[in-house]
């Protein structure tokens, strides 16, 4: 009786899909088709939304490195600039007085002067090399 059942049921479905094979395999391919040209041009788009966002990415990177070049600069250029006076920048004159560190400079004008004994010693008490050596 129940296999009666579900032969009668795989004997109808077997009928539909016979009956409408022919007729349905034409209309059946263009949707599938279409769902593939669907799914191409949406994963095109992914793509290309993809490729923008790393454009944008290495847009931006490249935006931080140069922000970080100019910073770089700055304070290279802040590091050559005399503590005393800071208005003369070191050019590579020897008579300056430079930190082994390298982050500290007194130019020749302050460095003959009072205040730069202090700067120097307030310097030296926080720079990473310690027991500076006299510039000269
Ligand atoms: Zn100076
Ligand atoms: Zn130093």
């Amino acid at each position: 009786m129940i296999a009666e059942a579900q032969q009668r049921v795989s004997g109808v479905c077997r009928s539909v899909q016979t009956g409408h094979a022919s007729v349905k395999r034409g209309v059946l391919h263009s949707p599938i088709a279409l769902l593939e040209q669907d799914k191409k041009h949406k994963q095109i788009a992914r793509d290309q939304a993809a490729a923008a966002v790393e454009r944008d990415e290495a847009r931006k990177r490249r935006r931080l490195e140069l922000d970080a070049e100019a910073s770089a600069v700055r304070q290279a250029r802040a590091h050559k600039t005399c503590r005393v006076c800071r208005a003369r920048v070191h050019r590579g004159g020897k008579s300056w007085h430079t930190c082994p560190c390298q982050m500290f400079v007194v130019c020749p004008t302050c460095r003959a002067s009072l205040a730069a004994a202090g700067v120097i010693s307030g310097h030296l008490g926080v720079c990473s090399t310690g027991d500076a050596e006299e510039g000269a």
